[in-house]
């Protein structure tokens, strides 16, 4: 079965930003003359995350990076900062609990995602990066 990878990169800008990538996938899956299959969204890094979500601001700037708090906060103690780690033992815990890549089926040559369903990029690092995004696509 055929498959395509394109590969692009986003610089971000600060810990806990959320890129909207879907129109960019969107465009990838479009370009790649395949019209059913799979594709895999994958950010290269373990301070990143990528999830299928509303982008909406109030989800986006709040109610996410609240919940992210809650379950990793940022001034708890964290052994990867001991050992001669950095100090972003909550950017990994975070960047684990959200996943590094969504899946989502493709059809008649684009994503078959819900209505307000977007693929999201997190920064969770405590500083700017810069990061590969690799889709990955499996097809016919
Ligand atoms: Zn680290």
């Amino acid at each position: 079965m055929p498959t395509r990878r394109e590969t692009f990169s986003i610089e971000t800008k600060e810990e806990l930003q959320a890129i909207d990538i879907t129109d960019r996938v969107t465009r990838i899956v479009r370009a790649s003359g395949l019209k059913e299959g799979i594709a895999v969204v994958f950010v290269a890094g373990s301070t990143c995350a990528v999830a299928a979500t509303e982008s909406e601001p109030g989800l986006l700037e709040s109610d996410i990076p609240v919940a992210l708090e809650r379950l990793a906060p940022h001034d708890g103690r964290y052994a990867h900062n001991v050992g001669g780690g950095d100090a972003n033992g909550h950017s990994h815990v975070r960047s684990t609990v959200l996943g590094s890549s969504v899946t989502l089926p493709f059809g008649e040559g684009k994503p078959l995602l819900g209505a307000w369903q977007h693929i999201v990029l997190f920064e969770l690092d405590i500083r700017s990066r810069k990061r590969e995004v690799v889709v990955q696509l499996v097809g016919e």
